[in-house]
């Protein structure tokens, strides 16, 4: 029994050559986000769970089912430390709720700052509380430990509401909880929707912010990720989480050149499948899953 288990072990790591690293996977869920951050020792924390905001592709729940659940899955994942919504919109949320009922989680930690009273949000809210999940808020301060020599810090939403009470697409985006993971000399800035609002609140935050890789905020839209944000955080590379032919035309060609004009290798899951971050406590790698790698 303990020969088949070893072996199995021995299997499994010679087939994972990110195996003992970090490894954070921009899941390619079309036009949303989801992300996995896997730990050197085999934690993992899901950060949203993809969706849809538009009505012609059908439920937007499905792609939890249909595309994370599997790729959990395939990573050998049945059981999650945390999932992380980092603010209520449906391309975040909406695969979430099957996700919760599909994969143990121990834990919630929602980033939702003001009211937002979405069917979507429900749902999401309901499996939480169907399932006794302890649940909590993110907010600036908020420090997640491993005890493997990861941790996650977030950033953002602030406390107070410096970015006012209005519910519109912008201002929930920059509520979006922010978290920066660290793993020995290399960091990873996760920014969710944010956009330039809460760029400038954190850039007068955390004079010292840097990052080796970068998810950017707001699929690429050209209302993140701005030439001050690139200059303090200085990244090698940058994924962005967007689906192909999206109606927003993300990511914004504008975005784009700036992070050509930092010298950023910039990743786009449209086009270049999930994208994955690796790190082993000096230095970070990134590859896209379909067309490309570094
Ligand atoms: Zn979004």
């Amino acid at each position: 029994m303990w020969i088949v288990a070893l072996s199995l072990l021995l299997t499994s790591c010679a087939h994972d050559p990110d195996a003992g690293k970090l490894r954070v996977t921009v899941i390619d869920v079309g036009q949303g986000d989801s992300i996995l951050i896997e730990t050197p020792t085999g934690h993992a924390m899901l950060i949203d769970g993809g969706g849809s905001n538009r009505d012609d592709e059908g439920d937007p729940r499905h792609v939890g089912l249909r595309t994370v659940v599997p790729y959990l899955r395939y990573r050998g994942i049945d059981h999650l430390d945390a999932i992380v919504l980092t603010h209520p919109h449906a391309d975040h949320v909406g695969g979430l709720p099957d996700i919760l009922r599909e994969v143990h989680t121990d834990t919630v930690l929602d980033g939702t700052t003001l009211p937002f009273p979405s069917p979507a949000y429900a749902a999401f809210l309901t499996e939480v509380r169907n399932r006794h999940i302890p649940y909590r808020r993110v907010v600036r301060g908020t420090h997640l430990d491993f005890g493997d020599g990861v941790t996650a810090d977030a950033l953002n939403p602030p406390t107070g509401l410096p970015y006012g009470t209005a519910t519109d697409n912008a201002t929930m985006n920059n509520y979006s909880a922010v978290f920066l993971l660290s793993y020995g000399k290399t960091h990873m800035l996760l920014d969710g929707d944010a956009q330039l609002e809460a760029e400038e609140n954190m850039l007068a935050a955390y004079p010292n912010l840097q990052a080796d890789a970068l998810k950017c905020g707001h699929h690429g839209a050209a209302n993140a990720t701005s030439d001050a944000w690139l200059d303090r955080v200085r990244p090698r590379y940058a994924a962005i989480s967007c689906g192909l032919h999206n109606p927003f035309h993300h990511p914004n060609p504008a975005t784009l050149a700036r992070l050509k004009a930092h010298g950023v290798q910039a990743y786009v899951t449209a086009t270049d499948g999930a994208v994955i971050f690796v790190s082993d406590g000096a230095r970070v790698t990134a590859t896209g899953a379909v067309k490309r790698s570094e």
